[in-house]
């Protein structure tokens, strides 16, 4: 099937510029390199990637694949299941085209191309501002941003979504459009958290708040960790059932179910976070009530609170997400949750890295000027399993515990169900796009812009 994407080659080298890599030879080093994904799960490899360094380019190369017909997948920082793609199609990779531009004047930030998460967050600091950015440094910050995007900062932000004031996208028919609340309100709306299914975007304008809303005026947030052994659950998931309903003081973080190294004792981590100017002790005063094993906390600047979790970022081995929306916490939920953590780890020990985490916010997310194909205002608690395991064979049962734990989290009532879109693009579309009229409106628009699936047949088909 590469046959036809290389015999086009050729025509595609003759459109961009000479410094637009084209990476064709799978066994080439460098081909090897780009190839390295967050995790391996369904991991294929393209005829060629393509990496370009202007706008331009990204143009030229969409174009090109069009009129080939040949398919393609942007890939910003690789750290979903879904930018890669087999022998028949290509990658554009969007790291070597990647920008921020910061408009103090303005309160907006331009991200552009395939810029990571970190870096977004560092050029804005420096200027004095802060914006919704996630728990991974190297995510992209583009596919982020326009798949909903959770953050500890949502209360005072609103989510990634509702930053966005502004896009330049690549269309399915190989425009370039420049995408306003002025030039085309719908394909806005659509764009903030359903994204990833319209275009190629190169350009993201995205609000900047002061750093002064954080802690103590100064940009800090207090992040910190209370570690209990496993068999205290009950009387620490009591605890924290009254910190996280507690909306006087925004906190805010997961309660992890985990067995940290290097001792790999299985514990009951409260990773917490905590945006008010307060001690501490304060907020926590109950948690440091119950005694933990160990506690630690120090205020960090808000563009360094990832970085102790960049082992969360490797690339390789098998890892996905399990984020499912919570409308409570309930505690026997929870607890038997536990059991199903522990079967895990014992009959797949290569899942030793795996956490059954259960993430709060005791702040409502913030409500944003104007509604959007985001759906999950109204969320405060997430079930947020991180699977990781190494060994291939045990696929299918690690996947089945991770269900086991999502069943017992949310419930028998169905109807209730919310799925996130930056996790999971499978099951009923409805878990993710909530409300009949939302749904109505972006499947209607994903036939107007993306008629043949081009970016995906997400809200084409009828799931
Ligand atoms: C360690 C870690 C922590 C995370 N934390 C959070 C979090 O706190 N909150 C949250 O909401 N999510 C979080 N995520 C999920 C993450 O936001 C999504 O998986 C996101 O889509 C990853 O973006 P990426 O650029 O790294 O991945 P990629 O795989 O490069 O891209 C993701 C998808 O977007 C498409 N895409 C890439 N670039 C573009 C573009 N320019 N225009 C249009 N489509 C594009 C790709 O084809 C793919 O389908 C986390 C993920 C990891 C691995």
């Amino acid at each position: 099937m590469s046959d036809h994407v290389l015999s086009r080659i050729p025509i595609l080298q003759g459109a961009v510029a000479g410094d637009c890599e084209i990476l064709h030879d799978s066994n080439d080093a460098r081909f090897q390199q780009r190839l390295a994904r967050w995790t391996d799960i369904d991991r294929k490899v393209p005829a060629a990637i393509v990496l370009p360094r202007t706008e331009n380019d990204c143009l030229k190369t969409v174009q090109w694949a069009l009129k080939s017909n040949i398919p393609f997948v942007p890939k910003s920082g690789g750290h979903s299941p879904w930018s890669t793609i087999g022998s028949e199609g290509i990658i554009i990779d969007l790291s070597l085209y990647s920008e921020v531009r910061v408009d103090a004047g303005a309160r907006t930030a331009t991200v552009i191309g395939g810029v990571l998460a970190k870096e977004v967050s560092v050029r804005l600091a420096e200027a004095g501002f802060f914006t919704a950015l996630g728990n991974g440094n190297s995510v992209g910050a583009i596919p982020y941003l326009l798949g909903g995007g959770g953050s500890i900062t949502n209360s005072i932000t609103g989510f990634g979504s509702d930053q966005i004031v502004a896009a330049r996208i690549i269309t399915a028919k190989g425009e370039l459009v420049e995408v306003t609340e002025g030039t085309h309100p719908d394909l806005l709306w659509a764009l903030k958290g359903a994204g990833q299914f319209f275009g190629l975007v190169t350009q993201l304008t995205v609000r900047a708040h002061p750093l002064s809303l954080l802690r103590k005026q100064q940009g800090l947030i207090w992040v910190g960790a209370f570690i209990f052994p496993l068999d205290r659950a009950v009387e620490v998931a009591r605890v924290m059932k009254q910190i996280m309903d507690d909306p006087e003081h925004a906190t805010a973080g997961l309660m992890m179910v985990i067995a940290p190294p290097p001792a790999r004792v299985p514990s009951l981590v409260i990773s917490a976070r905590y945006t008010g100017d307060e001690a501490p002790g304060v907020p926590f005063k109950a948690l440091y009530d119950l005694q933990p094993t160990a506690t630690m906390g120090r205020d960090l600047p808000i563009q360094n609170v990832n970085d102790e979790r960049e082992a969360l970022c490797a690339k390789g081995d098998f890892k996905r997400f399990g984020i499912v929306g919570l409308h409570e916490f309930r505690i026997d939920g929870f607890v038997q949750a536990i059991e199903v953590w522990k079967k895990l780890i014992h009959e797949c020990p290569d899942a030793i890295n795996s956490a059954f985490n259960l993430q709060w916010d005791s702040r409502a997310v913030k409500t944003p000027e104007k509604e959007s194909a985001m759906s999950s205002h109204d969320v405060r608690y997430w079930q947020v399993n991180i699977i990781w395991h190494t060994d291939e064979k045990n696929r299918r049962k690690v996947d089945k515990y991770n269900d086991e734990c999502v069943a017992l989290m949310r419930g028998p009532d169905e109807t209730r169900y919310i799925d996130f879109q930056n996790a999971t693009r499978t099951g009923p579309i409805q878990r993710r796009y909530r409300g009949e009229a939302r749904l109505k409106k972006l499947r209607q628009l994903k036939r107007e812009w993306d008629p043949q699936g081009v970016f995906t047949r997400q809200l084409l088909d009828i799931d």
